[in-house]
């Protein structure tokens, strides 16, 4: 049984969701359906065939090839590594470390200093979606965000059979 309409998970997948609603469904645990509901709503909406296992950011997605490799893929297509690789290392990097880089997009006052902050901007190389804003200190390496225990995700959260992937 289904906890949620077809169009609120759609809602929820475009980002258009009121934020009261969306909080309550994604604090609900054990909630197979809408996990279902919601990968179905993003697949709808991205360009390729191969079978979403994860999303990892708006337009971002783990995904499961035809070859059952796991592989980070955008939503336009574009294949950025292996998702035990780090796939910033895969975009296009834009480093914001000047005043005028940074006014350009961010206000004046909020600018942070230079010498101690810089912005790193992760880009799609193919359809040059952001996908990703760090501000390190300019000497912090490229950050390599959490590996998902996707296994224990599909086993523990949300009940589901992992989907299989080749070694
Ligand atoms: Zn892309």
């Amino acid at each position: 049984m289904s906890t949620y309409t077809n169009e609120q998970v759609a809602h929820l997948a475009e980002g258009t969701l009121d934020w009261e609603t969306t909080f309550r469904m994604l604090s609900m645990p054990k909630d197979n359906s809408r996990f279902k509901q919601y990968v179905e709503a993003l697949q709808k909406k991205v360009s390729f065939k191969d079978k979403i296992v994860l999303p990892l950011a708006p337009h971002m997605y783990i995904v499961q090839t035809a070859k059952k490799q796991w592989v980070i893929k955008c939503d336009c297509g574009h294949e950025f590594c292996d998702y035990t690789d780090n796939w910033k290392m895969h975009a296009h990097i834009y480093v914001r470390d000047t005043e005028e880089a940074m006014t350009e997009v961010y206000p004046k006052l909020m600018a942070p200093d230079t010498q101690w902050q810089v912005y790193r901007e992760y880009y799609c190389p193919t359809c040059g979606t952001l996908h990703d804003v760090e501000a390190p200190t300019p000497w912090y390496p490229v950050i390599h965000d959490f590996e998902p225990d996707i296994e224990a995700f599909y086993k523990e959260w949300v009940g589901l059979p992992v989907p299989e992937r080749a070694s």
